[in-house]
């Protein structure tokens, strides 16, 4: 993998005027040279401008992906560099709301794909993957309609918040210009895929699970996750059995490995 996007650059310069036109066209190429399949490791192949809601896919194991570029900002702070932001900004732009829905529903969600470059240095800075699995409903949310003089009326944008993905699901590729190995990538895949496995409702479960998890310390008890039980009320308000899906879901994370259960009530994260 090659971060360096000056040759993208140049080209782009001579066809493009606009920065956004310029910045997508840049990003793009790069990707389409340098990224791998996080499932099998092969080449990622480009979709055709506008033909399809996807702009990358492999064809050997059936993935999708999405590609988010962002400029980075200059006066970043510190605290958002590393593990589990690596810099990304906490919310993505994405277009057609019902649309993404009804995907997310099926289980056609795609994975995304993040990817962060300076333009002064023309290099790309760090990249990190989204596995599709470890997306919740919770973390899309519908942006303002466009107004009546809109050319699509009541056409909705989305946002995917940051912060509403468990980090299992996070998967860096690239860290402050630093790539990260293969092998390694492609091992964290495999262990979203194990950890994700289910209906469409059991993922959405086991990530607000996990979500909890993440943000509890490394020891923890079965009271501490009950103790969200009202947010998790807010998500499900149609399920009266709420501790007993917390239990469910604990014990599914256990079964796999990701938590460990160590006795009276109390849970040890999984290094
Ligand atoms: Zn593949």
């Amino acid at each position: 993998m090659d971060l360096d996007l000056s040759p993208y650059f140049s080209e782009a310069l001579r066809d493009y005027k606009s920065p956004s036109q310029i910045a997508r066209n840049v990003t793009e190429k790069w990707a389409k040279d340098n990224l791998y399949c996080p499932k099998c490791g092969s080449q990622l192949k480009q979709h055709r401008n506008n033909t399809e809601v996807y702009d990358f896919f492999c064809d050997h194991s059936n993935q999708e992906f999405l590609l988010f570029p962002t400029p980075l900002e200059e006066f970043q702070l510190k605290s958002t560099k590393s593990f589990p932001c690596n810099g990304f900004p906490t919310k993505i732009l994405g277009s057609g709301y019902d649309a993404a829905l009804r995907r997310l529903d099926g289980g056609m969600f795609p994975s995304l794909i993040l990817l962060h470059y300076e333009r002064k240095a023309e290099e790309v800075r760090d990249g990190m993957l989204i596995h599709r699995l470890s997306i919740p409903p919770s973390s899309i949310r519908p942006r303002k309609p466009l107004s009546n003089s809109a050319r699509r009326e009541g056409w909705r944008g989305y946002e995917i918040i940051m912060h509403g993905i468990p980090y299992v699901g996070r998967i860096p590729f690239i860290e402050e210009g630093k790539v990260t190995e293969k092998e390694t990538v492609l091992a964290k895949w495999k262990y979203v895929e194990n950890i994700m496995e289910g209906t469409p409702n059991d993922r959405s479960w086991r990530s607000e699970i996990m979500l909890i998890v993440d943000k509890l310390p490394p020891s923890f008890t079965l009271q501490d996750v009950y103790s969200q039980e009202s947010n998790l009320r807010n998500l499900y308000p149609r399920n009266f059995h709420i501790r007993d899906k917390i239990r469910q879901q604990l014990q599914v994370l256990r079964d796999k490995g990701h938590i460990k259960f160590v006795g009276n009530g109390r849970y040890q994260k999984s290094a």
